[in-house]
């Protein structure tokens, strides 16, 4: 398995028979990780900087989450938590509802995917409320599935030819702060942007008719965006003095990602509902929906359920990714090296024009690729950035075209991230220089 025609060869094959959807990137297989290295079937080694779309933020092969899994299948894979409790989800039911970052008295739902979580928030939300109507932000992605991808708005490839779409979503406006007028204070961006958010409520949408407002606090697909914090202050003030439900979507920001356990924390806000899923078991298929108990309760409980949902191997591996969290202080660790990472891109940022803007929270980075002239989207050259950077040896992708999207494992070594650095400087150089 070492030439370059098996390689073009399993490529092509995964490509032709198995993944229809699949975006096109890389032409590799990839056939082992450990930490924040990947491995292709050629031996050749990258310094992952996407952590599987921020689904293994505590690297790849950690050796507890490994054992927990081994552990656990020799023990029981699966009996479905539809009808029987199992240990691993028992407990691990326990130390969510504890860590989630809601007061009082707290009940979760399974699932298999950050989609289906989101789904399952659509109906906790209009169980609880008896209201239809759902509020979701421009430039969101809550995920594929039916339900979460109508509360999305991200890209017109995701829902061409599939529509209609849920009916009952309303799209209100994310205030990006790149959007801020010329001169305008964020003071005033705010009150802007608010008004914006609340005029459907004033014109066609009833707040006594409205079930759920859901907001990714900081948008990951939309270009790691964070709204201004008092903004989504207002916007959860508005929820709760209307009896709508506010949900936050913790599938990419969560677990440690921005330096925070929840990307919530930092706005000092209390949801009514969370979704979480990606790294929650390091990579394997497991999400959850967090709520209220009184608003869990609302449903019942064949309404949300999935047969492997909550699987005894899944929670256990969840089980052991807390711990390495908590034990290897990953949530600090995301805070320091992503303020390293800051001052990476930001004296990169002030020796070329082509860099727009570097969003940065923890080591969840977004860096806008621009028109040096007209400081516009430039797709091309961010591609040309993402492919020179594979082939120096590190694996970025591009969200929305031109946003260089930073997400390594939480575990990557000051060494690797070092590495990685250079990497992407020479890269930036070779685009000024005219080389790409
Ligand atoms: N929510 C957010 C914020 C996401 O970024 C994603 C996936 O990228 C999802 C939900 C959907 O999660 P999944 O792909 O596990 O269904």
């Amino acid at each position: 398995m070492s030439t370059n025609s098996n390689r073009k060869l399993l490529a092509e094959e995964a490509e032709a028979l198995a993944d229809a959807a699949r975006i096109n990137y890389f032409n590799i297989v990839i056939e082992s990780g450990q930490g924040a290295v990947v491995k292709d079937i050629e031996g050749k080694q990258y310094i992952d900087l996407l952590s599987s779309a921020s689904a293994t933020n505590t690297g790849h092969a950690h050796p507890h989450v490994v054992r927990a899994i081994q552990e656990q299948a020799a023990k029981l894979i699966q009996y479905t938590p539809a009808y029987f409790a199992n240990e691993p989800a028992a407990k691990l039911a326990q130390r969510l509802c504890a860590l989630a970052p809601i007061s009082g008295s707290k009940k979760l739902a399974w699932g298999n995917s950050g989609s289906d979580a989101n789904d399952g928030i659509i109906k906790f939300a209009r169980a609880y409320t008896k209201r239809p109507y759902l509020v979701s932000f421009m430039g969101a992605y809550h995920g594929s599935t039916y339900g979460s991808m109508s509360l999305s708005a991200v890209s017109l490839n995701m829902t061409r030819n599939i529509g209609p779409l849920l009916p009952g979503v309303i799209k209100v406006p994310y205030p990006d702060p790149w959007q801020r007028l010329k001169g305008e204070s964020e003071d005033d961006f705010v009150t802007r942007m608010f008004a914006e958010f609340k005029r459907p409520f004033e014109t066609f949408l009833p707040a006594e008719e409205t079930a759920l407002i859901i907001i990714e606090p900081i948008q990951g697909d939309g270009g790691i965006v964070k709204a201004p914090t008092a903004f989504v202050r207002k916007v959860a003030e508005f929820a709760h003095s209307h009896g709508i439900l506010f949900a936050v979507d913790e599938v990419n920001q969560g677990l440690g990602r921005t330096g925070k356990w929840w990307s919530i924390q930092h706005f000092d806000i209390e949801p009514d509902l969370i979704s979480v899923g990606k790294s929650l078991a390091s990579g394997l298929p497991l999400s959850a929906v967090i709520g209220r108990a009184e608003i869990m309760d609302s449903l019942g409980a064949p309404a949300h359920l999935f047969t492997t949902s909550g699987n005894p191997v899944t929670t256990a591996a969840a089980m052991a990714t807390l711990d390495v969290i908590e034990d290897e202080q990953l949530v600090q660790r995301s805070a320091d090296l992503g303020k390293e990472a800051k001052e990476f891109f930001e004296a990169e940022q002030a020796k070329y024009d082509f860099i727009g803007q570097c969003r940065m929270y923890g080591l969840d980075g977004g860096i806008d690729i621009v028109d040096p002239q007209t400081q516009k989207p430039d797709p091309v050259a961010t591609t040309k950035l993402i492919y020179r950077i594979f082939e120096l040896g590190a694996i970025m992708i591009s969200l929305k075209t031109n946003v260089l999207r930073f997400q390594p494992p939480l575990v990557i070594t000051e060494k690797q991230l070092h590495q990685a650095f250079k990497i992407i400087a020479q890269a930036f150089s070779e685009l000024d220089e005219g080389k790409l």
